[in-house]
């Protein structure tokens, strides 16, 4: 068998011009050598595979070259340039902090630093993975760093630069290796296929360098595998299979879906994915970069920021400008919530596929609102309904009379039935004999609400301007001829309690506190007959009541058919002190509850604080 080198190895650069993806930094290094003016120490950070470690020991052979040519570049034909290519040079010491990260390996380096080159100008010590030395070491190191002597040049190599020293730092040149673009990594793989003798298809390389992201290490590594099991012949189809990717063609097929509003479609279209092994949060999120990718092919502003080949970027193009730029804010946005919850959903497929029905409803007609993006469109017409003009939300000071609206929502239909029982027993002998059963069952539906001055005292108020009759009347015409005002009716405490509740349980659901303070308070009937008063143990609640003042006052009008009902509220001093308990009054009342809480005070000798 024919002894096989990796291609990383095989086709490592060997000149600063055939590093590939670092243009700026090579040349830099370059001008420095060609001029004379080298640093002591230089940094190298970057990501993994990006040509750190190349880029060192192309300076060392370069600055040791005999024969520099006119670029600054090494002739690579030197006795130096020859024994740094076959790996014999004395010249170059590498160590990996990686694994020697001990004083004692920092020490045999300072031994070496001290012995000057025997042939050649310069040694050149690089050490890997800086950021891996322990403390001692570095400090260890710290003064050979500073002073070392003229012949010695240091090239520190790092992925993590935030954990280097700030006083290694200081001491060093620092140079930034940038993520390879996938552009760059297709175009180097394609040469080292052309010299291998592999066909690949464009598509392939792509592939593999997105892969292998950013790095070209890892890139070549990739390629390497995939030409053994492809046997030479590079197709998209054998890298996306050997490599389970997901074909980036679903995702196209999935936003033309979206844009069809295509939604049984998308899930059948998922299902296919899950059937062939994928993960769905690996679709998720390579759906969210589709998406990303659409949108920065929008503009040929950002186009630059999509990283593929010419091919790809048309077809790019072609969908973007077909996708709505609201569409792909929100359908991001989607993704992304969906991407998020994910690890911590228990029903992972169909937190997909509910993500997949709000994607392909997202450009639907009525999906075109504020809401549109965060819940699908079908579900809007319940939301829609069970949400109904609250009456904290009618202006508390408004001088014009504003008519709301609450609709007979399910939890409420019991409660006023039984008002209405306890009215009739109440005002039967009052009981409009032209106002029967038709009137009665539509007070049960809607319920009018007059939201007028808080402050306005309810004696203010004419009886034929209270809107009773009017409002109930107004969707039933034919008892718009009895459109005279009712007198006012007596009423009893337990009416009053049973409409107060009533109200409570008729408020929306984003009232919900406000409809339990309700529940667990009790009104009082006041001597005059038509005022009940609430007390209530704080500020909050009071102030919280208060918003709703106007809208209860005109629901316990109606509802008791009395329109001075007037309500107030009380903050009750014993409510609040009774809040205020000392800590002993606390455990005073504690024992009163539970008398074996003394017993266990005394008998471990405890004592309030
Ligand atoms: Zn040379």
């Amino acid at each position: 068998m024919e002894n096989f080198i990796v291609s990383a190895r095989k086709y490592r650069p060997s000149t600063f011009d055939t590093v590939i993806g670092q243009k700026g930094l090579t040349t830099t290094l370059k001008n420095a050598i060609r001029e004379d003016k080298l640093a002591h120490a230089y940094l190298f950070c970057g990501p993994r595979g990006v040509g750190k470690t190349t880029c060192a020991r192309i300076f060392a052979k370069t600055i040791n070259c005999d024969h520099l040519t006119p670029e600054g570049e090494a002739c690579n034909e030197c006795e130096s340039c020859r024994a740094f290519n076959e790996g014999r040079s004395l010249n170059i010491h590498e160590l990996d902090a990686a694994s020697n990260n001990s004083v004692e390996d920092i020490r045999n380096l300072i031994d070496q630093v001290r012995i000057p080159p025997q042939v050649g100008r310069y040694k050149v010590f690089i050490i890997d993975e800086v950021h891996m030395l322990s403390t001692a070491a570095f400090n260890a190191f710290l003064k050979t760093l500073e002073e070392p002597p003229a012949y010695a040049k240091f090239i520190l190599a790092t992925t993590e630069r935030h954990k280097v020293l700030p006083t290694i730092l200081s001491r060093c040149q620092v140079y930034d290796f940038y993520r390879i673009s996938v552009g760059d990594m297709v175009d180097h793989l394609r040469s080292v296929a052309a010299k291998e003798g592999v066909t690949a298809e464009e598509q392939a390389l792509m592939v593999i360098a997105q892969k292998a992201d950013g790095g070209m290490r890892d890139a070549l590594s990739i390629f390497d595998q995939m030409v053994s099991y492809s046997a030479g012949n590079l197709t998209y189809k054998s890298v996306i299979d050997n490599l389970n990717i997901l074909d980036y063609d679903y995702f196209f097929r999935f936003t033309d879906l979206f844009l069809e509003n295509k939604t049984s479609d998308c899930i059948l279209l998922f299902n296919e994915i899950l059937s062939r092994g994928f993960d769905g949060g690996n679709f998720i999120g390579g759906l969210a970069s589709h998406l990303r990718d659409l949108l920065v092919s929008h503009d040929a502003v950002t186009l630059p920021l999509l990283d593929v080949g010419e091919e790809m970027r048309n077809r790019y193009q072609e969908q973007a400008a077909r996708c709505p730029q609201k569409f792909l804010y929100k359908a991001i946005r989607l993704c992304n919530d969906c991407d998020l919850n994910y690890r911590i959903s228990r029903n992972k497929r169909l937190l997909v596929e509910l993500t997949l029905i709000q994607l392909s409803q997202l450009t639907s007609d009525d999906a075109d609102d504020a809401s549109a993006g965060r819940r699908p469109a079908q579900l809007k017409p319940i939301f829609g309904t069970a949400q109904p003009a609250a009456p904290a939300s009618l202006p508390k000071n408004s001088t014009q009379p504003v008519v709301s609206i609450i609709p007979n929502t399910t939890s409420t239909t019991k409660a006023p039935t039984e008002v209405q029982k306890t009215q009739k027993v109440q005002g039967a002998e009052v009981q409009q004999p032209s106002q029967p059963k038709l009137p009665q069952r539509s007070r049960l539906g809607t319920v009018s609400i007059r939201a007028k001055k808080a402050d306005a005292p309810p004696a203010e108020t004419p009886t034929n301007n209270f809107p009773d009759g009017e409002t109930n009347r107004t969707p039933l015409p034919q008892e718009g001829k009895e459109n005279v005002p009712a007198p006012d009716k007596p009423f009893s405490e337990e009416d009053m309690q049973a409409a107060w509740r009533t109200f409570a349980a008729s408020l929306p659901r984003e009232d919900i506190a406000t409809a339990g303070r309700m529940n667990a308070l009790l009104p009082h009937l006041e001597e005059d007959g038509v005022t009940f008063s609430v007390s209530v143990a704080n500020n909050l609640i009071e102030s919280d009541l208060r918003k709703k003042k106007s809208a209860i006052e005109a629901y316990m009008r109606k509802e008791l058919q009395n329109s001075r009902v007037t309500m107030e509220i009380i903050v009750s001093e014993a409510a609040v002190s009774a809040r205020l308990l000392t800590p002993r009054q606390q455990y005073e009342e504690m024992v009163k509850e539970n008398p074996n809480l003394q017993l266990l005070m005394s008998t471990f000798d405890l004592d309030l604080v």
